[in-house]
């Protein structure tokens, strides 16, 4: 009778914790259905049969790609999505360092599979390479030394400002004085701007990289350094300071070639991270909000 009791109770929690794995398992299937299918097209079997996906990361922008000089050893938000993706396709993963003015001749020259560092998704750059949908928004500001008693957008007026080559950032600070009505803009066109040949209210100077602008600045080649504010974040030493604005937002996706599989592959799982709070918990675990 015992074990009768026994067996009865034990077929009711076999039934209940198989009827319980069920829903579990269905609500899994109805989340899996609202999700696009991850479809493994020859591009990505090239990368699978590599055993190696390369990403180009940056190196020297905290909390997003960031290189330990003495190790050597990456990290950030954008280094875990790569590490992430690479594990999604079962490789190892393998990380170049590039600079907005190298990343697309990279990825177009098929040295690396994609980018994945502080690149901003804009119309223009959509026509040559496809991104995901944005992992993360940031800000554009200026820098200065405090020396320079440069506070705001209308004291920048006549300044001449250090900017990254292949950046958003000399049209984003026009276009920012433009709406602050500190320059009129009469000169201003979208299409053809060029950030050599701007002279209305602020004039450029562009650089190969953000070190470089850090040492112009330091030197007095220039008043003020230009860029997103993640990256601007590391060159805010003593005796330096924002000015009052931020603007153009910049909203951050994974580059890949145009229309590749591999495309429509990292959008999936973007926006997978996106649903599930694994981008919201990096950007906690790195203190980006
Ligand atoms: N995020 C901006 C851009 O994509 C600034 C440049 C950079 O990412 O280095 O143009």
């Amino acid at each position: 009778m015992k074990t009768r009791k026994l067996a009865a109770f034990g077929l009711a929690l076999a039934m209940s914790l198989s009827l319980f794995g069920s829903m579990a398992y269905a609500e899994e299937e109805t989340e899996t259905e609202t999700e696009a299918e991850l479809v493994i097209t020859e591009d990505i079997q090239e990368i699978i049969d590599r055993g190696v996906l390369r990403v180009g990361v940056k190196n020297a922008v905290e909390g997003f790609g960031y290189q330990d000089t003495l190790t050597g050893e990456y990290s950030g938000m954008e280094i875990d999505i790569a590490t992430m993706i690479a594990e999604e396709l079962g490789v190892d993963v393998e990380f170049t360092t590039v600079t907005a003015a190298t990343r697309t001749e990279l990825l177009d020259s098929g040295d690396i599979d994609c980018v994945i560092a502080t690149f901003t998704i804009t119309d223009e750059r959509r026509e040559s390479w496809d991104f995901s949908t944005p992992y993360y928004t940031d800000h554009v500001t200026v820098l200065v030394k405090d020396s320079s008693e440069i506070t705001t957008l209308e004291e920048l007026v006549d300044a001449t400002v250090g900017v990254s080559s292949g950046s958003t950032s000399a049209r984003s600070l026009v276009e920012a004085m433009i709406e602050a009505e500190v320059i009129s803009g009469d000169d201003y066109d979208a299409e053809t701007f060029d950030a050599a040949l701007w002279t209305e209210g602020v004039s450029f100077r562009q650089y190969d990289d953000y070190p470089a602008i850090s040492t112009a600045l330091e030197a007095d080649e220039i008043d003020a350094f230009c860029v997103d504010k993640s990256i601007l974040a590391i060159y805010k030493t003593e005796g330096r300071s924002y000015i009052d604005a931020e603007f153009a937002p910049q909203e951050y996706g994974v580059a890949t070639t145009k229309d590749s599989g591999f495309s429509a592959y990292v959008d999936i799982l973007i926006n997978r991270w996106l649903d599930d709070g694994t981008i919201d918990g990096l950007i906690e675990e790195y203190a980006l909000d």
